[in-house]
C-alpha cells in the first residue's frame, strides 16, 4: 500500500511552530479587565517567562478568526436592507495617555451616521447556553469571559459610544446578541489600573536602561493578588510569579493529601452532571406541584410516565413570621467555613 502522509501530525506541527508568547506593547483592551495589574505588567516586560499557548489554543484562535469573518459577512447581508452598514474595521483605538491598545472587531454605521462598536466572540456550546444578559459576562467565574466586558467597555470609551454589543457565535453556528451600556465608574477603574501598569512598566524600563539590566523586575511590579485557582491558576506567568506555589502567603501545602486531590478530581468530573441533575430535579418537582395544585393535606397521587412513576403527597409546612426586632434578640454567632473549589488548569471554555 502506498504510504499516506501523516496529515494531522503535519498540521499540528505547523500550528505549534507558530506558538509564540509575544510581548504586549500596551495594556491590551482584551486583558485590561484582568484582576491582576502585576500580570498586565509582566505581559509587557517579561515575554520570555510567559507560558506559550498549547495546540488546542492555537487551533481555537484559528477557528475564532474564521468565524469572525463569517459573522461579519452574515451581519452585512442581514442588515443591508435596514440601511445599516457593517464595517470590519480592526482599526486600532487612538493612542492615549494610559497606553491602552486594541482593535475593534467591527462597527455598525447607523442610518443617522452614529456608530456602535461590536465585539465578536466564538464560543463553545456549554458556555453559549449560559449567556443571556450582560451580567452573565461581567460576573462569569472564568476570567477570560469577564475580560470581554472590560474590552467592549474600553472600545465604547475610545469611540465615545454610549452603547456597544457582543455577537456570540457558537461553534455549531448559532448566534446570540448581548447589548451593553457605557458605565463611567467601571471604565474609571480600568483607566486607573492601566495608569498603574504604565507607571510601573515605565519605572522598570528607565531603571533597566540606567543600570544596564542589573535590577530585579519584581521590585517594580504591583503586589500579587491573593492566590486563587481561577486567577493565578490560569495565569501564563504563574511559574515566574509564584515559582513555589505551595509556600506563598495564605496557602497551606496539602500536596501530599492524595485522597483530597482525588475527591476534587471526582467532583470536577461530575460537575456538569450535578448541574444537569439539579435542573431536571427542580423541573420535575415544579411539574408535579402544578399537577397537584389545590390538593388537600394528606392527598396522595401517583403519576405514570414512560419508564418512571412519580409519587406525590400533599403535606403541611408551618412557618413563623417573627418580627425582625424580636428575632434579633435570639441571634447567636457561629463560625462558618465557605469552601470554593477552583481548578488550576488552563481554560478550555
Ligand atoms: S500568578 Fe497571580 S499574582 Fe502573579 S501575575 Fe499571575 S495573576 Fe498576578
Amino acid at each position: 500500500m502506498q504510504e499516506i502522509p501523516k496529515i494531522v501530525e503535519a498540521i499540528d506541527e505547523m500550528y505549534m511552530a507558530k506558538a509564540q508568547a509575544y510581548p504586549s506593547k500596551s495594556c491590551h483592551a482584551s486583558k485590561i479587565g484582568h484582576p491582576c495589574a502585576r500580570y498586565l505588567c509582566y505581559d509587557q516586560v517579561a515575554p520570555e517567562d510567559k507560558k506559550k499557548p498549547n495546540l488546542w489554543l492555537m487551533q481555537r484562535f484559528e477557528i475564532g478568526n474564521v468565524l469572525e469573518t463569517v459573522t461579519v459577512n452574515d451581519m452585512q447581508n442581514a442588515l443591508a436592507g435596514q440601511g445599516i452598514r457593517v464595517e470590519q474595521t480592526n482599526v486600532p483605538i487612538p493612542e492615549n495617555e494610559w497606553n491602552i491598545g486594541g482593535k475593534i472587531d467591527c462597527k455598525l454605521v447607523m442610518p443617522d451616521r452614529s456608530s456602535i462598536p461590536v465585539e465578536i466572540k466564538s464560543i463553545q456550546q456549554f458556555g453559549f447556553a449560559k449567556l443571556d444578559k450582560v451580567e452573565d459576562i461581567l460576573n462569569a467565574s472564568a476570567v477570560y469571559m469577564r475580560n470581554y466586558y472590560g474590552q467592549l467597555m474600553t472600545y465604547m470609551h475610545f469611540t465615545k459610544s454610549p452603547v456597544g454589543t457582543f455577537i456570540f457565535k457558537e461553534l455549531g453556528g448559532a448566534y446570540k446578541q448581548i447589548d451593553m451600556n457605557y458605565d463611567f465608574d467601571f471604565m474609571l477603574g480600568l483607566l486607573n489600573k492601566a495608569a498603574l501598569v504604565k507607571e510601573r512598566v515605565d519605572l522598570y524600563r528607565e531603571a533597566f536602561n540606567e543600570k544596564s539590566g542589573d535590577i530585579n523586575l519584581d521590585d517594580y511590579l504591583p503586589e500579587r493578588v491573593k492566590f486563587s485557582g481561577n486567577v493565578c491558576g490560569k495565569c501564563p506567568f504563574l511559574s515566574r510569579c509564584c515559582p513555589d506555589m505551595a509556600n506563598i502567603e495564605g496557602v497551606e501545602n496539602l500536596l501530599d493529601d492524595l485522597e483530597l486531590a482525588e475527591l476534587c478530581k471526582t467532583r470536577d468530573m461530575l460537575d456538569s452532571y450535578a448541574k444537569d441533575y439539579k435542573k431536571a430535579d427542580d423541573a420535575i418537582k415544579a411539574h408535579v406541584k402544578a399537577k397537584m395544585a389545590g390538593a388537600e393535606v394528606g392527598a396522595e397521587k401517583t403519576f405514570l410516565v414512560d419508564g418512571f412513576s412519580l409519587n406525590a403527597k400533599a403535606g403541611k409546612r408551618i412557618s413563623y413570621n417573627i418580627p425582625k426586632d424580636v428575632k434579633g434578640q435570639y441571634a447567636c454567632e457561629a463560625v462558618t467555613i465557605r469552601t470554593k473549589i477552583e481548578s488550576i488548569a488552563p481554560d478550555s471554555e
